[in-house]
């Protein structure tokens, strides 16, 4: 069967790591903007990007939380920089097992940029002052595809974390609530 297209609107945020100055105001506020209620706290442990810094080479990166990986990966990256050498993973996106970047402080659950749905712009390119992060919109026709919502990869997460009887469980104690 042939897939369906459909046009889909792909936004690119560019990363111009010479203007970055490590200010992490894209922290702050995406932090703030993912805050139950929005903007009642900040918490950069809660965002959705991070700044890697490194004050005395006066280099500072911003890397955007990637997809969820269930299972951390066979081989680890590391880089070195300025004769600098970073940690394994470093640069990284992924939310795994492996480390807690990338992860909600209270429950744990993986985090990832979803470019401030609802926003027209997104907050963390708003608040860059320096233009480091800028965002470029094309539209595109793509196959239609089943995605897995964001709801999906909690609960998949949950799962991987403990276990599946436990996660059904839970839901089937909490449907009984009123
Ligand atoms: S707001 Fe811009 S300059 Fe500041 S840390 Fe983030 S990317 Fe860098
Ligand atoms: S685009 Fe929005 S969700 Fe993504 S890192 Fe920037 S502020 Fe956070």
């Amino acid at each position: 069967m042939k897939a369906e297209k459909k046009k889909k609107i792909i936004k690119t945020i560019k990363i111009n790591v010479d203007k970055c100055n490590g200010c992490r105001a894209c922290e702050m506020i995406c932090s703030a903007f993912h805050a139950a209620p929005k903007y009642s706290s900040n918490n950069p442990a809660r965002s959705r990007i991070r700044v890697i810094r490194e004050p005395l080479n006066d280099m500072y990166v911003p890397v955007y939380a990637g997809e969820y990986a269930a299972a951390e990966c066979a081989g680890r990256d590391k880089y070195t920089i300025d004769g600098k050498e970073y940690d394994e993973c470093a640069f990284c996106r992924a939310s795994c097992p492996s480390r807690g970047e990338f992860k909600e402080p209270d429950s744990g659950l993986p985090l990832k940029c979803d470019m401030c749905e609802g926003e027209e712009e997104p907050l963390c390119v708003k608040w860059c002052t320096v233009d480091a992060l800028t965002c470029e919109e094309r539209e595109e026709e793509v196959d239609e595809e089943v995605k897995m919502e964001n709801i999906e990869i909690g609960l998949a997460s949950m799962v991987d974390k403990y276990g599946l009887e436990k996660v059904m469980d839970t839901v089937a104690r909490m449907s009984k609530k009123d």
